[in-house]
């Protein structure tokens, strides 16, 4: 999962779990349930960079936008270019080139069953380097995704291998590294694998919220109350309050971070567990995922608070749907019955990856006067969470594969009339987008006449004219959105913009190391970029955040007078051409 955290702003509220050490199992009395009973190898792997003391700009696990990370981000000066080292024995199984993502990528299969990530890197060693090149020039394309032999490229433990950078979807320079299982890809914290990060601070518990869940799906109508969160050093309270009064089922949320000794940042927790009467009725533990899961991280926190407040809450009750491993000691999934009259104890433990942990208890007095009621909602049709669902009217259909949904839904549909630009149908209203999906859904909207000369260069499009990309069939144009919206169909026939940035026609390049350009698209987005000099295809890199292109001059361009094309194509085949001749 690429990094889109921007490291430079440390106030910014993050959350998210974490991992164990072997040494904190017996710092905590409850280290059978959150620690792994996993045994990882604690000796096998170096650190990926000479930077002493390491410090994380990223934790394995945290919340980022859509899913959980996936490594940890080491920070590096706020500079690109340190040596990466292979952290074990073993070969170069992958070499990734991605316009963002993770940029430039390596990973190393190792003798003992794990494979070791690094992304965003500046480059590769200069032999790696010279077999991407050939690669690319062989495959006549900047991004590659390349699974060299065994053979090919060993590794010793220690070896150069990369130059830590910030290409991809970065957003500062740093290292991401992972260490995942290499048969079932599932990423794994890489302080479970020796990695040591130095930490004796424990997390910070900001507030909680409690959900009136009322035995109904949790969703942007549950009603919730804020509690404000004192304290510091491993010990909260609520404050100001000792005992909250409730009634009927609810659930409770948190928004907790991790510090870390040092220069790290602020980073997720590793798990979070709560009692009720000293019973564990909940515990959240991020020991390691699968990538196809990570995106049910909008449904481990409150998703509509995250969209409308931007805050992290991370739920401690589980949504039926939710597919994440990292849950357990759940009693009825975590939503408790407030209706006997007696007052109850309920305490939280949050713990970082190194056993270092923070407590906040508070009362509960079950009282039949504190009712808060769910609002009623608009009619709708239900949707159960565990089925495949389709709705159908006159000119739209829906479709939400079983596994999309992570509660039941009351689905409601809406048409609106046809906006005035660019638009072949009506608006069709699908939901709302504080409804979290853990895949896309499936829309066919019926086209207007007009379409039938532009069908080629149809798409659907929200209301905020973001393309959910689409073609054309049998009178509807279909696409796969990965969140509800409203949505219509509109046409892109416009060619993608080439802007140069240092060349032009007749100049004599000579003194430069490489041309470069800014390249973007109004609506589809761009698909594809080649450049030719003299006729002959040439590498051109790209980095998508800065929509940067360029074309680094080698041995392949001699002085001399040369003719240079770019051509630059959308998703809807729309072509910009970009011709001159330069010196050299
Ligand atoms: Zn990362």
């Amino acid at each position: 999962m690429p990094c889109l955290k921007i490291y430079l702003n440390h106030q910014m509220v993050k959350s998210f779990y974490f991992l164990f050490l072997i040494l904190s199992v017996a710092a905590t009395g409850n280290a059978q349930e959150i620690f792994s009973t996993n045994t990882y190898p604690l000796t096998d792997f170096r650190p990926p960079l000479d930077i002493v003391p390491p410090a994380l700009a990223g934790s394995f696990g945290e919340l980022r936008s859509n899913h959980f990370h996936s490594g940890i981000d080491f920070r590096t000066n706020q500079t690109t270019g340190y040596p990466v080292y292979a952290t074990a024995d073993g070969y170069v199984a992958r070499l990734r080139v991605q316009n963002s993502g993770f940029g430039l990528a390596l990973y190393i299969n190792h003798p003992n069953g794990y494979t070791s990530v690094y992304g965003h890197l500046s480059r590769f060693n200069p032999k790696i380097a010279q077999q991407v090149k050939n690669i690319q020039y062989k495959n006549k394309s900047y991004e590659i995704d390349e699974f060299p032999n065994a053979d090919l490229i060993p590794v010793r433990k220690g070896d150069i291998i990369a130059y830590s950078g910030n290409t991809g979807s970065s957003g500062g320079p740093h290292l991401h590294f992972e260490i995942r299982d290499t048969k079932t890809e599932a990423t794994i914290n890489p302080q479970l694998l020796g990695i040591q990060i130095p930490d004796n601070v424990p997390p910070v518990i900001y507030s909680m919220y409690v959900y009136r869940l009322n035995g109904k799906p949790f969703n942007e109508f549950t009603p919730k109350q804020y509690f404000q969160v004192v304290g510091g050093n491993g010990k909260y309270n609520l404050n100001k309050v000792t005992t909250i009064h409730l009634n009927g089922e609810v659930g409770f949320g948190i928004i907790a971070t991790d510090k870390h000794s040092g220069n790290s940042g602020l980073n997720g927790v590793y798990s979070i567990e709560l009692e009720l009467d000293g019973k564990k009725i909940f515990t959240s533990a991020l020991e390691r995922f699968s990538f196809e899961n990570s995106k049910a991280i909008n449904s481990h926190i409150d998703y509509p608070a995250f969209l409308n407040l931007k805050r992290s809450i991370q739920k401690s009750f589980v949504d039926p749907g939710n597919p994440l491993q990292i849950y357990s000691s759940l009693v009825n999934s975590g939503r408790i019955n407030f209706n006997d009259g007696n007052l109850h104890d309920v305490k939280y433990t949050v713990t970082d990856s190194k056993g270092n942990k923070s407590t906040m208890a508070f009362k509960v007095l079950a009282d039949a006067k504190a009712i808060i009621n769910t609002p009623t909602q608009a009619a709708g049709i239900a949707f159960p969470y565990n089925k495949t669902n389709e709705y159908n009217a006159e000119d739209v259909k829906v479709i939400l594969p079983k596994g999309t949904l992570y509660n039941d839904l009351n689905f409601v549909y809406k048409k609106l009339p046809k906006p005035q630009q660019n638009a072949f149908s009506s608006i069709h209203q699908i939901q709302n987008n504080l409804t979290p999906l853990h895949t896309g859904f499936e829309i066919w909207i019926k086209a207007d006449t007009a379409l039938t000369k532009y069908q080629s260069k149809a798409l659907i499009v929200n209301t905020n004219r973001s393309s959910q990309g689409g073609y054309f069939e049998n009178g509807y144009v279909k696409a796969n959105p990965r969140t509800f919206g409203s949505f219509f169909i509109a046409i892109d026939t416009i060619p993608p913009n080439i802007i140069p940035v240092n060349i032009a026609d007749g100049k004599n390049m000579a003194g430069l190391s490489k041309m470069s350009f800014r390249i973007s698209d109004g609506l589809s987005g761009i698909k594809s970029f080649n450049g030719y000099i003299d006729g002959k295809w040439i590498l051109m890199e790209f980095d998508t955040k800065t929509a940067s292109l360029w074309h680094s001059f080698d041995e392949r361009t001699l002085p001399g007078k040369h003719s240079f094309e770019l051509l630059v194509t959308d998703m809807k085949d729309n072509v910009k051409r970009y011709a001159i001749d330069f010196y050299r």
